[in-house]
């Protein structure tokens, strides 16, 4: 499975090339996503994670980002590499494989698959060093391998961010995407929101800073966009569903460029970073895409005009005994007196 890296001459041969003419300028001399599967913004919020804190307080995020239906692996990493839905791409399972689909792709990519970031910027620039790194087999299902020139599995999460991390300090790769799964399989395990879910939550912080660090031992960290995000939440120990706690995901982008401490007001989609990733590295978004670049994460740009506001909600009431797992809160199962208590954890409202 293994690509032999190659000398470090070819790097510096690819960073000599000059952009063609009326091209995209290019934004970031390096763009690394960071998929975390299953990571929610309940679980950025409440684990302990002081690599993403630190990154969301240097870098500009949002904790309302949306991936797409069904919310599941297959469809929502596929949406992400490929700047467009389920719709497009055909990716509506993780059963799906190329040539075997219930519909065709709606643009013809290369080898069956809907064109990928990996695609795309080979396309239009061969030169391009680009990684894929996964935890999830699965994930190497959704494109077409020949765009990626260091394309590998990881055995487990930890030795999946070693290879990231060499592999960074080797090539010092253009587009880089990292793809760790333990944390939903905490999900599945114990159930989102437990504490062996957290616990995952935090070892995932931790696997990002070994990536960022890994920028900084590289001498390449001052040119680099790091964007952080998942593919779905999940409910009790499960997700695949439409409710909001599966549908949400983080979407935190750091680094050279980007700008601090901003909460984007913005409705944003996991299609979009597809996009970001190709404006970002000055290329052209195909026509076939449905993802735009999130421009205002870069120092410079502005904010759009917003003829209607992003949707906002009031938490919903806590109902205690909590729901663990697929315990539903206020469950019991106990022989003797109940005691069920309803709370409003919002500054406004009433519980009637
Ligand atoms: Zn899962």
């Amino acid at each position: 499975m293994r690509t032999p890296f190659f000398c470090l001459s070819l790097l510096a041969a690819a960073l000599s090339v000059s952009a063609p003419a009326n091209a995209e300028p290019r934004r970031a001399g390096h763009v690394i996503v960071i998929g975390v599967d299953g990571l929610s913004p309940d679980g950025v919020i409440k684990a302990e994670t002081p690599v993403l804190d630190d990154m969301m307080a240097k870098g500009s995020w949002s904790l309302h980002a949306r991936g797409v239906l069904p919310t599941t692996s297959g469809a929502n990493w596929a949406s992400i590499i490929t700047g467009a839905g389920p719709e497009q791409h055909g990716v509506t399972s993780n059963d799906w494989q190329v040539g075997e689909f219930n519909f065709p792709t709606s643009v013809t990519g290369s080898g069956g698959f809907f064109p990928s970031i990996f695609q795309v910027l080979t396309d239009q620039n061969p030169e391009l060093e680009i990684g894929s790194i996964y935890n999830w087999d699965g994930f190497g299902n959704l494109y077409d391998h020949r765009f990626v020139d260091y394309d590998v599995h990881g055995a487990d999460e930890d030795r999946t961010t070693d290879l990231a991390v060499d592999y960074i300090k080797a090539r010092r790769p253009d587009f880089l995407f990292v793809h760790l799964d333990h944390v939903d399989h905490a999900g599945h395990a114990d159930g989102h929101g437990t504490p062996h879910y957290y616990e995952a939550v935090t070892k995932a912080d931790a696997l990002i800073g070994r990536i960022r660090q890994a920028t900084v031992e590289a001498g390449i960290a001052e040119d680099t966009v790091i964007l952080v995000t998942s593919d779905h939440g999940g409910v009790g120990k499960g997700h695949g569903g439409e409710s909001l706690a599966e549908l949400e995901i983080p979407w935190i982008v750091y680094g050279e460029g980007v700008k601090p401490g901003v909460e984007l007001d913005l409705p944003i989609n996991t299609f979009d970073t597809g996009a970001t990733v190709a404006w970002l590295l000055g290329a052209d978004i195909p026509y076939a895409w449905l993802g735009r670049p999130v421009r205002p994460i870069l120092q410079g740009e502005a904010m759009p005009a917003q003829a209607y506001r992003t949707s906002s909600f009031y938490a919903p009431p806590s109902i205690l005994p909590a729901g663990v797992g697929n315990t539903p809160p206020g469950g019991l199962f106990i022989d003797g007196a109940a005691q069920m208590r309803v709370r409003n954890p919002n500054a406004v409202g009433e519980v009637r």
